[in-house]
């Protein structure tokens, strides 16, 4: 698919989001993954033109693909960093088994890591929009808040969604005054008691989500309630 890009914008520190309207028609589930290929990319780079990235808006967002990374110097990133609006890139396949589970009844616990969030991003306002009924609690780990992208959209999300708990945790934030642990096997067991009575949805860097994996496996959790994204190459 030809993907033009109509929209760039930083999101937060370091960290860029890229809408491309496509023409041709397609569909995906929340949760779902994009290739990005860059056409006659400026840079070059042993990695190739293409990466795989996350659909951070709604499928009702008709005709709309929208991603956001984290920037960095590889030549691929340079190369997403100064397209220019109208300029064309190559979009697809779109894959992926992250998306939400078919019954609304089960609580869910979605779990991200920093750019993690993305992925999260589409299912929550999917939600919303639909006014599906899952119970959802929002465990969101960052550094600081400069670095917590989608801060403002995810306060406004609580707001428009009755059954959602946003949990929101600061690691090295001196100014955070709310919660500041990394999400462990005590962390789990605090916030969720009944560690089965959920379905887990871990996102984020390779290192952060075998950290949460490994912890909701010791708090108990069965690996058939764990549904997991790694985001290779960070
Ligand atoms: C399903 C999925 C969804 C993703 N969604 C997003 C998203 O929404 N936002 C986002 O920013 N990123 C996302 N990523 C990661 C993205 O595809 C890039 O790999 C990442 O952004 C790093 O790209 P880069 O060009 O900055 O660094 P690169 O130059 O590609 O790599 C940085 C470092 O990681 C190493 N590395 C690269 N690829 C791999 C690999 N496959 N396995 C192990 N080591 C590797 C490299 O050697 C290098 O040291 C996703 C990845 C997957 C698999």
């Amino acid at each position: 698919m030809k993907g033009i890009v109509r929209n760039k914008k930083e999101v937060a520190t370091g960290t860029l989001l890229v809408s491309f309207e496509v023409i041709e028609p397609f569909t995906f589930k929340p949760g779902q993954y994009c290739f990005v290929t860059l056409i006659n990319p400026p840079y070059p780079d042993d990695r190739g033109n293409r990466r795989h990235f996350s659909i951070v808006n709604s499928p009702n967002e008709k005709g709309t693909i929208t991603i956001t990374t984290r920037l960095s110097e590889s030549g691929f990133k340079r190369g997403l960093r100064e397209l220019k609006i109208g300029d064309q890139t190559q979009l697809g396949p779109i894959a992926g088994a992250f998306v939400l589970p078919d019954d609304t009844s089960i609580p869910l616990v979605l779990i991200a890591g920093g750019i993690g969030i993305t992925p999260f991003m589409s299912i929550l306002k999917f939600v919303a929009e639909e006014r599906l009924p899952y119970q959802i609690t929002l465990i969101y780990s960052n550094r600081d808040q400069s670095s917590t992208t989608f801060y403002d959209e995810l306060q406004l999300l609580s707001t428009q969604l009755p059954n959602f708990q946003l949990v929101l945790t600061m690691t090295e934030d001196p100014n955070w005054t709310g919660e500041k642990r990394r999400v462990d096997t005590t962390f789990i067991k605090e916030y969720f008691p009944n560690v089965n009575a959920q379905k887990y949805m871990v996102v984020g860097p390779p290192g952060m989500v075998s950290a949460v994996q490994n912890a909701l496996l010791e708090a108990g959790v069965t690996p058939d309630n764990i549904n997991v994204e790694n985001f290779t190459g960070y």
